[in-house]
């Protein structure tokens, strides 16, 4: 899928092979044109966002969403202004930001994958690739467990979240007795 080098898809300039392995998720677009996007001089960023053509989240250091592509959308039925300002926990009505204090301030969000890869993002600028996440709807029974894998990529001050993966992850059976050998 990515090579090692490439031009830009929008201005067709050479990308360093730094540029390349960086865009983990806006794909083979040169420094430049990815800061006229977030600017919004030329390609309006929600238009540039919703070609990208996978689920993508625009969030800042805490997970609150700022902008949210058309594919994104479609994966959970909502409108935009459903999850414009609500941090992910929400959009993806995880359990535990239902509790008091609410996503990110609770004793279960330390060990949040995707809370862990945006703040590791943002702080160091580094893309994460395919990032194992698990999100509990029911916080009493676990049951309603999802899988998600996730990727994330810096860009204008704040990180874009990609899901690659999301879907229902029963709980796994309990170990099995083995009988005893005879
Ligand atoms: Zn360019």
């Amino acid at each position: 899928m990515d090579s090692v080098s490439g031009t830009c898809a929008l201005c067709k300039k050479d990308l360093s092979p730094q540029e390349v392995a960086q865009r983990t998720i806006t794909g083979s677009v040169c420094e430049e044109c990815l800061y006229h996007v977030g600017a919004q001089s030329g390609m309006p960023l929600r238009d540039f966002l919703d070609g990208l053509g996978v689920p993508v989240l625009v969030v800042d250091s805490d997970v609150v969403v700022t902008m949210a592509n058309k594919p994104l959308l479609a994966l959970l039925g909502k409108n935009f202004s459903k999850v414009r300002g609500q941090r992910g926990g929400d959009v993806f009505e995880c359990a535990y930001a239902r509790l008091q204090g609410g996503c990110g301030r609770t004793v279960h969000c330390s060990g949040c994958a995707i809370r862990l890869a945006v703040t590791e993002t943002f702080t160091t600028g580094r893309s994460l690739r395919g990032v194992q996440a698990y999100l509990n709807r029911d916080a009493v029974t676990q049951f309603l467990q999802l899988g998600m894998v996730i990727s994330t990529e810096k860009a204008w001050g704040l990180v874009l979240l990609r899901i690659d993966y999301i879907g229902t992850q029963p709980k796994p059976p309990q170990a099995e007795v083995r009988p005893t050998p005879a």
